[in-house]
Order: C-alpha cells, then sequence, then structure tokens
C-alpha cells in the first residue's frame, strides 16, 4: 500500500466549499487504496490577519505568544478538514504538530524540525483512518509550541513524508505547478513536467514563491518526491526529483525575478585577513540575511565589497554597516533597493558552455546594463535595475525557453 502525503495551502482552504473539495480529493486519493496523511495551512490568509490583531494590540508582543497565537490558524483547518472528511463518511482523526510528533529547535517563528516521531501518525494510519496534521507547527524540547517560518507547511509536508517513507508528498496551491518563469510577468510562461531538486531549490530561493526552500532541501536529502499541482483542476502538476528521474538536458529550465532586493556596496575595504569576516558575522549577528556577496581585483591594498540583502532588511543593515565602515577604517558605503535580481537556471548549464554569455548578449540586445553578477553550477544571477526586470525577464525567456 503506498504512502501519500497531502499539503494544502491557505488558498486551497480559504472557506468551507474549499474544504469540502479537499476533503473529496482526500478520500478519493485514500479510495485509491493509499494511505493518506494530510497537511493543512491555515484558512486563507489567516496568518496575516492573526499578525495585525498583534499589531494592534502592542508592538512587543514576544515570540513565544506570537508563536502561541500563529499556531491557531492551523488548527482551525485541521479540525474543520477532518469533520469534513467524517461527513463523507470516512474516518479521520486531526493532530497538531505536537500530537504528530514533530519537535523542533526553539527558533521561535523560524523553527528548525529536529527530529519526527510519527508513531502516532503511523497507529492511526494502521487502524485506516486519514490523518490530518497541522502545517507550520512543532514543539521545542522544553514543551513551547514553535512556528516554522512563513509558508512552513511545505516542510512540515515534506519532512513528514520523509519520516513516514511516504512514496509521494503532493503539495496542492492555487497554480498548476512549477512554471518557466511567473506566468504573470512573462505571458508565455509554459508548467514544467519535471524538474530536479536543485533546479527547484534555486528557483524556490530565487523568488518563484511555490514552494518554501527549506521544504524543497529536505526533500532533497531524504529523497522525497513531490508534485506541485493545483487544488483546483485535475492537471498533472510539476514533479520534483532526483536529476536521473527527470528530463535533465535544458541548459535553462527557468527564468526567476526577484524584487525584494537591495544592494550594499562598501568601499575602500582594507586588503586584510578578517575584514570580510568582520563585515558578516556582524550582519549575521543582527540576523541580516545576506545573498550575493562580490569582491573583485585589489588596487592600493583597497578593495570594494557589495553585497545584497531583503529590501526588508535594509533598512536595520544600514546603520549596522555605518558602524564596521568606521571600525574597519573603509571609506564609505552606498546602497540602493530599486534592484532587481533576474537569474536563469538549469541543471543542463554545468555541460553546455556559453550559457551565461548568452544571457549577457540579451540583456545588452535589450539596453540593460548588468550591476552585479553572480553564479553557481546551476544558475547566473544578474543584479539590474528594477524597472527593467519585466523587460529582461520576458527577453531572457523568449531567449531560452522559446
Ligand atoms: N499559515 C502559515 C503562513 O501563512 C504557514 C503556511 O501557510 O504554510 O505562512
Ligand atoms: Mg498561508
Amino acid at each position: 500500500m503506498r504512502t501519500i502525503v497531502q499539503k494544502f495551502g491557505g488558498s486551497s482552504v480559504a472557506d468551507p466549499s474549499l474544504i469540502k473539495n479537499v476533503a473529496q480529493r482526500v478520500v478519493h486519493t485514500k479510495d485509491e487504496g493509499n494511505r493518506v496523511v494530510v497537511v493543512v495551512s491555515a484558512l486563507g490568509d489567516t496568518t496575516d490577519e492573526l499578525l495585525d490583531l498583534v499589531h494592534k494590540i502592542t508592538d512587543h508582543p514576544g515570540e513565544r505568544e506570537i508563536d502561541m497565537l500563529l499556531s491557531t490558524g492551523e488548527q482551525v483547518s485541521i479540525a474543520l478538514l477532518a469533520m469534513a472528511i467524517n461527513k463523507l463518511g470516512y474516518s479521520a482523526i486531526s493532530f497538531t504538530g505536537f500530537q504528530a510528533g514533530i519537535y523542533t529547535d526553539d527558533a521561535h517563528s523560524k523553527a528548525r524540525i529536529l527530529k519526527i516521531d510519527p508513531q502516532r501518525v503511523r497507529q492511526e494510519l494502521d487502524q485506516d483512518k486519514i490523518v490530518v496534521v497541522a502545517g507550520f507547527q512543532g514543539i521545542t524540547e522544553s514543551g513551547e509550541i514553535a512556528t516554522l517560518g512563513r509558508g512552513g507547511s511545505d516542510t512540515t509536508a515534506v519532512a513528514l513524508a520523509a519520516a513516514l517513507k511516504a512514496d509521494l508528498c503532493e503539495i496542492y496551491t492555487d497554480v498548476d505547478g512549477v512554471y518557466t518563469a511567473d506566468p504573470r510577468v512573462v505571458p508565455s510562461a509554459v508548467k514544467l513536467d519535471s524538474i530536479s531538486y536543485d533546479e527547484m531549490l534555486e528557483l524556490a530561493s530565487l523568488g518563484a514563491l511555490v514552494l518554501q526552500p527549506r521544504a524543497v532541501e529536505f526533500a532533497k536529502n531524504y529523497a522525497v518526491p513531490l508534485s506541485i499541482r493545483s487544488s483546483f483542476n485535475d492537471y498533472e502538476g510539476t514533479l520534483v526529483g532526483e536529476v536521473e528521474s527527470v528530463e535533465n538536458c535544458r541548459p535553462v529550465s527557468g527564468i526567476a525575478h526577484d524584487l525584494n532586493v537591495a544592494k550594499i556596496g562598501i568601499f575602500d575595504v582594507p586588503d586584510c585577513p578578517g575584514m570580510a569576516r568582520k563585515i558578516f558575522l556582524t550582519l549575521a549577528n543582527e540576523k541580516i540575511n545576506v545573498d550575493m556577496i562580490i569582491q573583485g581585483w585589489v588596487r592600493d591594498d583597497r578593495n570594494d565589497i557589495v553585497f545584497t540583502v531583503t529590501r526588508g532588511d535594509l533598512e536595520r543593515a544600514l546603520p549596522v554597516v555605518e558602524a564596521i565602515v568606521k571600525e574597519i577604517g573603509a571609506s564609505g558605503f552606498v546602497y540602493n533597493d530599486q534592484v532587481a535580481k533576474v537569474s536563469i537556471v538549469g541543471a543542463g548549464m554545468v555541460t553546455n558552455p556559453g550559457v551565461a554569455a548568452d544571457m549577457f548578449k540579451v540583456l545588452a540586445r535589450e539596453g540593460i546594463n548588468i550591476e552585479m553578477i553572480s553564479t553557481s553550477e546551476i544558475k547566473v544571477s544578474c543584479i539590474i535595475q528594477e524597472d527593467q526586470s519585466i523587460k529582461a525577464v520576458n527577453a531572457l525567456h523568449a531567449e531560452f525557453i522559446k
């Protein structure tokens, strides 16, 4: 008998009729002879609404209480979905993260899953029940509720699938799968039938917000096959799997763009050991996530270091950078938040020389100036002016995907 974990996001359970629709889908999977575990997010925009409530009460809510509050969103969903499944004449039981044996570290609001002990889940599956688990939450060693970061239900689903050695983890959402580019920006974007974990990881963390990046990481590490598909139709979604199992000769599988970027440059950093350490350790200690980092050729014992952060972190980053500049004796710093990151991603890039050059050719032809470049084995990213990003993504899509 196959075990399938199905995850439904907030938009798939936004109201009672959608919850009933999900229940139908779940029992259909059960009828096909599968053991079914369902992970659900909070209804619609509940999590945002709960956060709005917090801000009406206080500016200093305390992270423990925030997690206490946010975790209620998913608890509403599991109870209602279990009821909807039971109403159809099947037997379902709902579990909180704790009841499902999901243990996390104590980093409230961005906790990591440390281990899963799915004993109760297994017992109920053995009793032929459908098990409905609250996404996005777990329990710390000291018995506190912790949440996994926005979009964390994806990670719950994949982690549970890994712990249960499930045959498939289906992520149901409001899009039909993973597209070659954001269809709202590139009208000719098409859905991919399959994609490798690495490509998905790049696309997920490059602003193609179909899946929490950490969930993809988990899926890759535990070789959990993922299917990303819509809860509103029956189209086959996109299969995310090992490179061997996916068609893997495309140099470029997708184009991503991310507007949530700001760049910061520090000028004339002294060329001696420990400078980069100083800059990035200080930023890390302030919990500022740094993405692209570029350091070039040294001239006159001085060097410029340029990097990017999210726009949300920029305001906190600037005073930190200002202090660092003084401390290390750099000559100054600049920043710009009117930029965007456009990236081409493809596992076949490794074996196809000239892909980066083709990207630069396209951008040049469109008259788009490249401000920063960074590459990995399977991607090339460029920072450009924000107002040129739509033009860039469309031109790159036309060149590489057609
Ligand atoms: N409800 C949480 C959020 O909105 C978790 C999730 O949807 O995956 O971020
Ligand atoms: Mg949500």
